[in-house]
């Protein structure tokens, strides 16, 4: 079972794009795709049975048939850096609200020898209106004059918010996939307002830098979250209760009096 159901050993090469597609924007999305559905496992389920949504289809690009998880797909010739150009903003914002957002496929790949070589997903809990950026207006000189769309932060995402899948073409191993998967899967029943101070406080522990932690590591982070939240006036009664509500989910443990643990390794 493991070994059939692993990335390791399928081809990271694309196959061609139809003679019919001219060009080339269209023909790397097609490859780009095609590939994603023939190597990728769902990431929440594990089933191989992503599918494609109709084009016009206005949230995601992929269904699971299994279990009706939804994927966007970005592709890119160039590395990613902080920041990925989304769609419009405020279709974005609604998406938040609405909780319909799909989770996001980041894949670079290599134009020379038109093979993948990075593939992150970004569980759709992770998105918070913080990571979303409004872009400027498109000037009035251009077709869609005053469209304004957006950016995803990805450097407001934590660390566990970006599971790899496939690192410098390294496959990650899909038991590792679907443990960091489970791992933040609590935050998607969490409201979102509450959800940015458990994501803000997971931030903290992780830039402590190490597994084991005491309470007063993460205060360090305490004029960060004042300025964050800036009316609440119980910053450190509120981290502590996040450090709870995070014991609470199997996210850290707590060892001793002020003393935590995260529970699974950091996945950077
Ligand atoms: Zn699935």
């Amino acid at each position: 079972m493991q070994g059939e159901d692993d990335d390791f050993g399928r081809p990271l090469g694309f196959d061609e794009a139809p003679a019919h597609f001219e060009s080339g924007a269209q023909k790397a999305r097609v490859m780009t795709e095609r590939w994603v559905l023939g190597w990728l496992a769902c990431p929440n389920c594990g089933e191989r049975s992503l599918g494609q949504l109709a084009n016009n289809a206005k949230v995601g690009d992929f269904r699971c048939g299994a279990c009706r998880e939804e994927y966007e797909l970005k592709s890119s010739k160039v590395r990613f850096g902080r920041k990925v150009v989304d769609g419009a903003y405020g279709a974005m914002r609604e998406r938040l609200a609405a909780r319909n957002n799909p989770n996001f496929l980041l894949l670079n790949y290599d134009a020379a020898t038109i093979s993948a070589t990075d593939l992150m997903v970004i569980p759709k809990h992770f998105f918070t209106p913080d990571i979303i950026e409004e872009r400027k207006p498109l000037a009035a000189t251009t077709r869609r004059a005053g469209w304004i769309g957006c950016n995803i932060v990805l450097d407001r995402i934590p660390h566990s918010g970006r599971i790899i899948l496939l690192k410098d073409s390294v496959p990650t191993p899909q038991a590792l996939v679907r443990e960091q998967w489970e791992r933040t899967r609590f935050l998607r029943d969490t409201a979102l307002d509450a959800r940015g101070w458990l994501i803000e406080v997971m931030k903290a522990v992780e830039a402590i830098g190490h597994p084991t932690f005491t309470l007063d590591e993460v205060y360090a982070a305490e004029a960060k979250l004042q300025r964050i939240y800036p009316h609440n006036n119980n910053v450190r009664p509120k981290i502590r209760q996040q450090l709870q509500e995070l014991r609470d989910q199997g996210y850290l443990e707590f060892l001793a009096r002020g003393t935590y643990r995260l529970k699974a390794p950091r996945n950077d």
